[in-house]
């Protein structure tokens, strides 16, 4: 038995915990804020990946395929809100057709079931969409993903670990084959620690004397909801084809499990690292983007793309014609705001976003570096890679 600190009561902080504490170990969560799930995990779209999009063998593929179906059965073991309602990505010009066959094919290697359908049987399911195609994905489903988090809190309590909130990590030093931590309530000696601080991983990795390896720079990804009147436009989930330039997968309409419809994310930098609007403003934020190299590589390079996020993050009709496109019966007048969220991606100096989920692993510490979307999906499998991560670290 260990006594472990996990830092960040997000999805990935708690299921680790969650892990930890189930087979025996001494687990203390550490949360700056009083609630948790309140960043990454508490603001995103509530969608359950199928593992569709990523690279063949890449974690994000065999964690997502795998995670989708343990994240399904985990809510439904816990009486959480679930549903397993499939999407369809959808071409909306013959230009996308060939991306879409591209799309087809990585879903057969990563063994996601997906179907390509004509326009007619695309409007079965969803009979205000606009296509001339489209790939019918049916593993994607929706959760409540705060819903999930209390109940592996609920777990991890009964286990016996402890859930520190409002108490933030400051620094950690290596002593004697210990590690120490101070944090903004006092200091605590352990055997091990686990960095699941989402926004904040590569400072929290700096602060331990490892090298993440890369920054994080915080994207916000805007939201607006269907007016309740029109939430009838909207069946199930609706996603553009992506466009293979770009990390994101553009502005889609998503159903929740509680019937509202979301239509989002956009990405545009953020102005602060937990900046969900422009007027979020932190100094020490931006600077550290700045003084990044890989953030003006990227930024040269996706001049006009970001210069369109901008647009469409300050323009409600240029958001609402992203959308007409999949669905041509949505309007501006259709569109009620709803909370933003910020995603917390790796960018490395030469400027190339990580790809995959990045863990990085010291004596005695295993820091999640980059765990960006679908990460909320595979957070199960995200937690038995880092416990045997950590496995390795605290018994070389
Ligand atoms: C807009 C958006 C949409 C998304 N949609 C989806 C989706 O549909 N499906 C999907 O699978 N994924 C989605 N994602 C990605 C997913 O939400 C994240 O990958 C996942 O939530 C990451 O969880 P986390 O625990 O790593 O980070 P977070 O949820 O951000 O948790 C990190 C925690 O660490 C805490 N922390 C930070 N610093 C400290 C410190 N010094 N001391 C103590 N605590 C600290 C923070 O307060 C926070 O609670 C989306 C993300 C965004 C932003």
């Amino acid at each position: 038995m260990a006594r472990i600190v996990v830092v960040g009561s997000g999805i990935v902080g708690l299921a680790v915990a969650r892990q930890l504490a189930g087979r025996g170990d001494d687990v203390i969560v550490l949360e700056k804020e009083p609630r948790i799930a309140q960043h990454q995990t508490g603001r995103n779209s509530g969608v359950i990946h199928s593992g569709l999009y990523y690279p063949p063998g890449s974690a994000k593929a065999r964690m997502s395929v795998a995670g989708a179906r343990s994240m399904t059965r985990y809510a439904q073991e816990r009486g959480v809100a679930v549903e397993t309602c499939g999407k369809l990505v959808v071409a909306t010009d013959e230009s996308e057709i060939a991306r879409l066959h591209v799309l087809a094919e990585r879903a057969t290697a990563n063994g996601v079931p997906a179907r390509l359908i004509s326009a007619t049987e695309a409007r079965e399911s969803e009979p205000e969409v606009s296509c001339v195609a489209a790939l019918r994905v049916e593993s994607t489903g929706i959760v409540d993903y705060p819903g999930v988090c209390e109940a592996m809190v609920a777990d991890l309590l009964a286990a016996g670990a402890e859930l520190r909130l409002g108490e933030s990590f400051d620094s950690a030093r290596t002593e004697h084959g210990s590690i120490v931590v101070e944090t903004s309530s006092g200091r605590l000696t352990v055997d091990a620690l686990v960095n699941c601080a989402g926004l904040h991983a590569d400072r929290i990795a700096a602060a331990c004397s490892v090298d993440p390896g890369a920054r994080i720079v915080p994207f916000r990804g805007e939201y607006f909801e269907l007016v309740p009147e029109r939430r009838s436009l909207v069946r199930g989930l609706i996603y553009p084809v992506p466009d293979p330039r770009f990390p994101f997968l553009g502005v889609h309409l998503t159903r929740s499990v509680t019937g509202e419809v979301h239509a989002g994310p956009n990405a545009v930098l953020a102005l602060a690292r937990e900046g969900y609007t422009w007027t979020d403003f932190r100094a020490a934020d931006v600077a550290d983007a700045l003084s990044w190299p890989g953030t003006w590589r990227l930024g040269v390079r996706n001049i006009v793309p970001g210069a369109r996020e901008v647009v469409r993050s300050l323009s409600r009709a240029a958001f609402a014609r992203s959308l007409a496109r999949l669905v041509p019966g949505i309007t501006a007048k259709d569109l009620v705001p709803a909370p933003a969220g910020v995603r917390a991606q790796a960018l490395r100096a030469d400027g190339q976003l990580v790809d995959d989920f990045l863990v990085r692993s010291a004596p005695h510490q295993v820091h999640v570096i980059n765990a960006p979307s679908p990460a909320a999906t595979s957070a199960l499998e995200i937690a038995d890679h880092v416990v045997r991560q950590l496995d390795e670290v605290v018994a070389a």
